[in-house]
């Protein structure tokens, strides 16, 4: 099989690409503008494989994305491609409009031409798997969870580009017969992940004795899910998933974000003990997002009971191993930290 994953130098595309070829016999190209999310360190382990490609082009381009769809003959797109942090939409929404919609466009256009000039068998066996977020529900109260047929209501300029791009993956396949597949997935977190979101951001201000920013009084609650399990899922469904359907992709690990922070903390007390005190002294509650969604989770039974997918990893083993990584590859974060990212906002989630 030969596998187009756009995105694949983020946080969860890298994640695919290595596990794709770490465990499958397929070719992939990544397709990857590499934004200042985008960090070809993250495909270092895969970097030497003769069935690795990698091509930096911008899914809004419609020249590179034919070119890279005529040269590479792909089987399967993953789409992971998009402006993914919430925060800068609030302050630059724009970006969010042009890649999330206007990029996702593009490459659908791109894709049904291509997949009309395929031979019927392997036109039958094309795959247009469009990656997407829980957000896009909107925001849940104490009770409830998100299924695949939840109506959607989403709330950040994020959440609703990303509905945009869901809609138009969905009428690809109604109007044109694209054989797309939408996922929606909880909060990922995970070994590679840019330290701007909650859980890097938390490890590593926490070793640089810096503050913990907490919205609000923490009170937010996330359905999360580790990267590995996320990867497996999207393999999962590429090689099984029915044309036409979407599937929820959950980790049935809610947590509060203070909870979330308090085990951080403890966790390296216990790796990295501080010279005095707890990590926990380091917590420091800053102003709440506008519009914060109160609490996110998924119904993830469809795709559990249906392609027999399950998340392996707890929240305190996957947070366990996500310490530990970032404990044991600074060089990956410190080029990042030092150079690259000086952090606008204090504090987020995904
Ligand atoms: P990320 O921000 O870490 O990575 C995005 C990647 O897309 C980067 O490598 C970036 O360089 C690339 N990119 C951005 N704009 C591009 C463009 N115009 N052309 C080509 N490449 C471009 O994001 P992530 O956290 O890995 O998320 C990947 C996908 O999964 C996104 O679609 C996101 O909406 C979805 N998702 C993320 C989460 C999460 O918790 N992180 C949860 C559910 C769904």
């Amino acid at each position: 099989m030969r596998i187009l994953v756009t995105g694949g130098a983020g946080f969860i595309g890298s994640a695919v690409s290595r596990r794709i070829i770490e465990t499958t016999p397929h070719e992939l190209l990544v397709y990857d503008k590499l934004t200042y999310a985008g960090n070809l360190d993250s495909l270092a382990p895969i970097a030497g494989d003769p069935r690795y490609s990698f091509r930096r082009a911008d899914i809004c381009d419609r020249d590179a994305v034919a070119a890279a769809f005529e040269e590479f003959q792909p089987d399967v797109v993953m789409h992971l491609a998009a402006e993914s942090h919430v925060d800068r939409s609030i302050d630059g929404p724009g970006a969010f409009i042009e890649t999330n919609v206007v990029g996702t466009f593009t490459l659908l256009a791109a894709a049904l031409d291509y997949w009309r000039r395929l031979d019927a068998q392997t036109a039958a066996g094309f795959r247009f798997l469009h990656i997407s977020t829980d957000e896009v529900f909107g925001a849940l109260g104490l009770e409830g969870l998100f299924r695949e047929d939840t109506p959607y209501a989403p709330n950040s300029p994020y959440s609703a580009s990303k509905a945009g791009s869901d809609h138009l993956a969905r009428a690809w396949r109604e109007t044109y017969g694209l054989p797309t597949i939408i996922t929606n997935c909880s909060n990922n977190y995970g070994p590679y992940h840019f330290p701007e979101k909650l859980i890097p951001l938390t490890i590593l201000n926490a070793l640089e004795e810096k503050p913990l920013p907490v919205y609000g009084r923490g009170e937010n609650v996330r359905d999360w899910l580790f990267v590995e399990d996320h990867a497996e899922a999207l393999l999962t469904v590429a090689r099984a998933g029915v044309v036409g359907q979407s599937y929820n992709v959950g980790g049935r690990s809610e947590i509060r974000n203070i909870e979330v922070v308090q085990a951080i903390c403890d966790s390296l007390d216990e790796l990295r003990p501080r010279a005095r005190g707890s990590y926990r002294e380091l917590i420091t509650f800053v102003q709440d997002r506008p519009g914060h969604d109160l609490r996110y989770a998924i119904d993830c039974s469809k795709i559990e009971r249906e392609l027999g997918w399950r998340a392996k990893e707890s929240f305190a083993s996957g947070l366990a191993k996500t310490v530990r990584w970032y404990l044991d590859n600074e060089a990956w974060w410190k080029a990042i930290r030092s150079g690259k990212y000086r952090g606008e906002r204090l504090g987020c989630v995904a």
